[in-house]
């Protein structure tokens, strides 16, 4: 039995997005409400996904689309980091990226060079590709295991994308498997939750302690897991992804809510 709802206020407030604020094209309810009163109370407020297939700009929208007014600077996703990432490790590198136009275009117009000639590929990035073909499989094998010159790095680690109804969409752990199975190359770094690279874009300019923020998210494996690697308080929500069966003792340290308006105090 672990904690339940917080009894004190945070300073910042980390929202993961799907199974969390929202599910499909529906906020979850109280989610406009608890994020106003967040608001009205001076408290930060960010999102955080790992969901390479849109820009933060569309977060953005479609949150203040579903009455939670949200400006593009309080949205991190996969994107920018993958981006800050290469920048960071690779800043030359000419890229492989098995993604949707999204990541693509972005990468582009950061300045690097997307090749799918497997003799010039120094990284080749999984993602969640609804495109996914054979010739990209391929094309990441050569680079991989016949050039041996790319590094494989992974937008984020779902294994599947939450839909309404209990049902979902295969995610970048798809991909990256399907490389690793036939390379034997094994995935270096993950640019989503539970790596940290996502929370560090998501605080820039943030002078909040980590110990003053909550991150609040419906999955234990990415989620809570990137709050609790930096000893950062967090709630997980039963909106999404995790039951409350789920939680075993490791997680006693964490609050547990049934919906969203529960992360402030009674
Ligand atoms: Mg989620």
């Amino acid at each position: 039995m672990g904690l339940r709802r917080p009894r004190q206020w945070f300073d910042a407030y980390l929202f993961d997005l799907d199974g969390t604020v929202y599910l499909g094209d529906e906020a979850l309810p109280g989610a406009a409400a608890t994020i106003q009163r967040l608001r009205e109370a001076g408290r930060v407020v960010r999102f955080l996904s790992n969901n390479p297939t849109h820009s933060p700009q569309v977060y953005a929208a479609k949150l203040t689309r579903m009455g939670i007014p949200t400006p593009v600077e309080e949205v991190t996703t996969t994107i920018a980091t993958t981006i800050w990432w290469l920048r960071r490790h690779h800043p030359h590198a000419t890229v492989f990226a098995i993604a949707e136009e999204p990541l693509r275009e972005a990468l582009a117009l950061a300045g690097f060079t997307l090749s799918d000639d497997p003799s010039q590929i120094d990284v080749v990035i999984a993602s969640y590709d609804r495109g996914f073909t054979y010739a990209k499989l391929q094309i990441a094998f050569d680079a991989l295991w016949f050039h041996k010159r790319a590094v494989l790095i992974q937008t984020n680690p779902d294994r599947f994308c939450p839909f309404p109804g209990g049902r979902g969409q295969p995610d970048a752990a798809a991909i990256t498997a399907a490389i690793e199975a036939c390379t034997q190359v094994r995935c270096t770094a993950s640019m989503g939750k539970p790596s940290s690279a996502l929370l560090e874009a998501g605080l820039a300019g943030v002078n909040v302690p980590l110990e003053r923020c909550l991150m609040i998210g419906d999955r234990l494996a990415t989620d809570i897991a990137m709050a609790m690697n930096v000893s950062m308080p967090a709630a997980v929500v039963f909106t999404g992804e995790t039951h409350p069966g789920d939680i075993t003792d490791q997680y006693a340290g964490i609050y547990q809510v049934d919906s969203i308006d529960q992360i402030l105090p009674d």
